[in-house]
């Protein structure tokens, strides 16, 4: 057995077959040449963890909603009493340069 042996399959990854060996064998009993597929192959290590069925990850549909207008609105108003705050406890500090 050497590495310069063929894949198990055309695209490289192990077969069903192969993925069954994996997994009804005990601690330290993989074949290397299924080992060593597996360290590098986290699609066959997910086979091999979870069954053959290819895992579908959650992915987040579009975007997050929007916020309603009445609370963006809620938003604006704040930002801009806190802006005036700032601008006003500013001139407190600094003083009005054009008096
Ligand atoms: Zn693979």
């Amino acid at each position: 057995m050497t590495d310069l042996e063929p894949p198990p399959t055309r695209s490289g990854c192990l077969t069903e077959e192969e993925v069954r060996e994996v997994r009804e064998a005990g601690p330290g009993e993989v074949p290397d040449r299924l080992a060593r597929h597996l360290v590098s192959c986290v699609r066959c290590q997910e086979r091999a963890l979870f069954g053959p069925e290819p895992r579908r990850r959650r992915r987040r549909s579009g975007s997050p909603a929007l916020p309603t207008p009445v609370r963006a609105l809620i938003l604006l108003a704040i930002m801009i009493a806190v802006l005036a705050l700032f601008f006003y406890t500013l001139n407190q500090f600094v003083g009005d340069p054009y008096r």
